[in-house]
């Protein structure tokens, strides 16, 4: 099987091909770094705009790269959830032209399956039942895989997800926005000492296993303030003293109101999924924030202790990109779970669904009882 993947649900336009033993035939990624630092964040009308201007040429290159055409496809794989419908639609429109026009089927994928899935063309020992702590721009779930399309979310964010937090404290750092926050916090984290401020860990009383990153804006507002760092003067023009504050407070967050909070509630998900599910072996962390090298050394050690095997996709495979949704189109595929191919003279004939939102799997319910 060769499965064509797109991704559009932000605003990365992210397209590859991918072949049923793993193997990644090509993968290419235009991302909208420019936009985000011109308007500060995403624009959703801004950013359709962006994947329609690129999209033809991401896939041809995509096809090229690969040394193939459409009528080597096997099927076409796209994001279709949770994300920006109006982005989502941009990528379904052009799945459902390749698929209409070549005859092929197509998958609709969840973005954060995809983002959990990926682990398993990297590693190909990873079994269901796993576990997989998802973290990115816009989620943190805790999640029990029991099988392929069985999932169990053990937690989630009560408010903002961890890559908000990293990048909302990046503009107050007035660290360089041109690329995301995370990579720019994380090397600063490293010039800085962790212990300078105590920041508290969030939802410590909370004994379930759910995540918040809202108290940032009280705790680490106030400790800017305090420092009276001004995120106008960029921290290449900051004095040596104002950029070891801003250093420290970067290490200080990291390590307190980022990671010690992830390893808290993975101990205690661990525990949970193995009530469930007593064969796991497994965690896998995947999502943007994954690719941070101090969280995979920290969330490594706590799962080691906990008996299980961490597994982490390569950085370039945590962040947004096609190899997740082909490799996931690939998984759908195998097990008959796939569209028939569009009409060919209208691809675009009969509305698509996009879920902007989109949960992925039940919640579990005793989570509830447990937390008490
Ligand atoms: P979602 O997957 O929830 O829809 P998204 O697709 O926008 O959100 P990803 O591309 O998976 O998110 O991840 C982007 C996020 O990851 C950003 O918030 C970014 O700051 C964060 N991130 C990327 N690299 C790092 C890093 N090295 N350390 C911390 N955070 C990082
Ligand atoms: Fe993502």
């Amino acid at each position: 099987l060769v499965v064509l993947g797109i991704e559009t649900s932000c605003d990365d336009t992210a397209v590859a091909v991918v072949r049923s033993d793993g193997e990644i035939l090509s993968q290419v990624v235009s991302s909208q770094a420019d936009l985000l630092v011109k308007y500060g964040g995403v624009d959703p009308k801004m950013a359709e705009e962006a994947h329609s201007q690129v999209i033809d040429q991401v896939v041809q290159e995509a096809l090229d790269k690969a040394y193939m055409t459409e009528k080597d496809l096997t099927a076409v794989a796209v994001t279709i959830g949770p994300g920006l419908s109006l982005c989502l639609r941009v990528g379904v429109q052009k799945a459902r032209r390749i698929a209409g026009g070549f005859n092929l089927p197509i998958i609709g994928i969840h973005h954060m399956e995809a983002h959990a899935l990926v682990a398993r063309l990297i590693e190909k020992d990873l079994q269901f039942p796993f576990m997989a702590l998802l973290i990115s721009g816009g989620h943190n779930l805790l999640i029990l895989a029991r099988d392929l399309g069985q999932y169990i979310q053990l937690g989630t964010t009560i408010d903002d997800a961890i890559g908000e937090a990293y990048d909302k404290l990046a503009k107050w750092l007035g660290l360089d926005m041109s690329r995301s926050g995370g990579p720019a916090i994380e090397e600063l984290a490293r010039e800085g000492n962790d212990k300078s401020f105590n920041f508290s860990i969030p939802m410590k009383q909370h004994k379930d296993c759910n995540f918040s990153y809202a108290g940032l804006k009280t705790q680490v507002r106030r400790a800017i303030e305090s420092k009276k760092i001004d995120a106008k003067i960029p921290i290449s023009s900051a004095s040596y003293e104002d950029r070891m504050s801003r250093a420290d407070m970067a290490a200080s967050f990291q390590q307190r109101i980022a990671v010690l909070h992830l390893e808290e509630r993975c101990e205690r998900a661990i525990q949970w999924a193995l009530k469930m599910e007593p064969s796991i072996k497994h965690l896998v962390i995947s999502g943007g924030v994954a690719s941070n090298q101090y969280v995979r050394a920290r969330l490594d050690a706590v799962v080691k202790k906990n008996g299980l095997q961490l597994v982490c996709p390569p950085p370039r495979l945590c962040t947004d990109n096609g190899v997740m949704i082909a490799w996931t189109g690939i998984e759908h595929f195998r097990v008959g779970r796939y569209d028939p191919p569009p009409p060919a003279e209208d691809p675009e004939d009969f509305f698509y669904d996009v879920r902007p939102r989109w949960p992925l799997g039940e919640e579990y319910a005793e989570g509830r009882s447990e937390s008490r």
